[in-house]
């Protein structure tokens, strides 16, 4: 196998000025300037609320190379989930966010992360498990959408994957675990350090690919600075051990990573 890939991103869903003051000129310095890859997935409620403080941000680093803004709905809706809001709302609900994305942005999203929510019921094990999720998946595709989290019953924990047996081989699923709302929400930045090597380690050992899931809440108010240093250490662990750091889109590119992989 080639390099093994790491994906760090940020589910950015805050759509409060505020709180996350500051936070998008760390992600500036931190990740153009250090050269460390992310994806931002943001909802379009964040983009349609702060709209001028991300179309700054993205005139500073759209071409960058090192950062990837992708898609996560407009009001944080469940994909995937046994008792999910009627197929009409939740598409309603997407187009809505990838409007605002090209607003705000000038392109359209052609990646979301899946929504984690309290209010649908069990989370299915896949996008394949019930007739409700495939329709799902059936409407992402047809809004144009190409990467997605692998939530195949099929593809366990989640490496890189295509959703060809599915009936979308045009689609790439790319590896999603490990948030941040457990390992560093009302806890010790020290503390999450140390699990975040743990994980890491485990991945190498198992000669799989990585992925970390942060949000922009978590890390700016339970980080160790307001610099993202917890981040910097965490991606000069990740690529110590031999990873290579990604977006999402860089993956899908390559696509000798996740074509033959069902
Ligand atoms: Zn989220």
């Amino acid at each position: 196998m080639e390099t093994p890939i790491f994906l760090l991103r940020y589910d950015t869903e805050c759509p409060d000025s505020e709180i996350m003051s500051g936070f998008l000129e760390a992600v500036i310095k931190r990740h153009k300037a250090g050269e460390i890859p992310i994806t931002l997935f943001c909802t379009g409620e964040t983009l349609n609320k702060r709209r001028h403080e991300f179309h700054t941000f993205w005139d500073e680093v759209r071409d960058s190379g090192y950062i990837d803004v992708q898609d996560h709905s407009y009001s944080h809706i469940g994909v995937g989930y046994e008792e999910s809001r009627a197929l009409a709302v939740i598409q309603a609900d997407y187009q809505h966010s990838f409007a605002v994305h090209e607003d705000v942005f000038g392109k359209r999203p052609i990646g979301v992360a899946l929504c984690g929510v309290s209010d649908s019921g069990r989370r299915l094990n896949g996008l394949d498990e019930i007739e409700k999720s495939r329709q799902e998946l059936a409407m992402l595709a047809y809004l144009g959408i190409k990467i997605m989290p692998a939530r195949l019953t099929s593809i366990g924990r989640g490496q890189f994957c295509s959703y060809a047996e599915m009936g979308y081989s045009d689609i790439m699923g790319y590896p999603s675990a490990e948030s941040d709302t457990e390992w560093l929400w009302n806890k010790d930045p020290k503390t999450a350090l140390s699990y975040v090597k743990k994980v890491v380690d485990e991945y190498w050992e198992l000669g799989q690919h990585g992925s970390l899931i942060m949000h922009d809440w978590c890390q700016w108010q339970f980080g160790s600075d307001k610099e993202l240093g917890l981040v910097q250490k965490i991606a000069d662990y990740i690529r110590e051990k031999g990873f290579r750091l990604a977006t999402v889109s860089d993956c899908y590119h390559n696509e000798t990573l996740w074509r033959d992989h069902i």
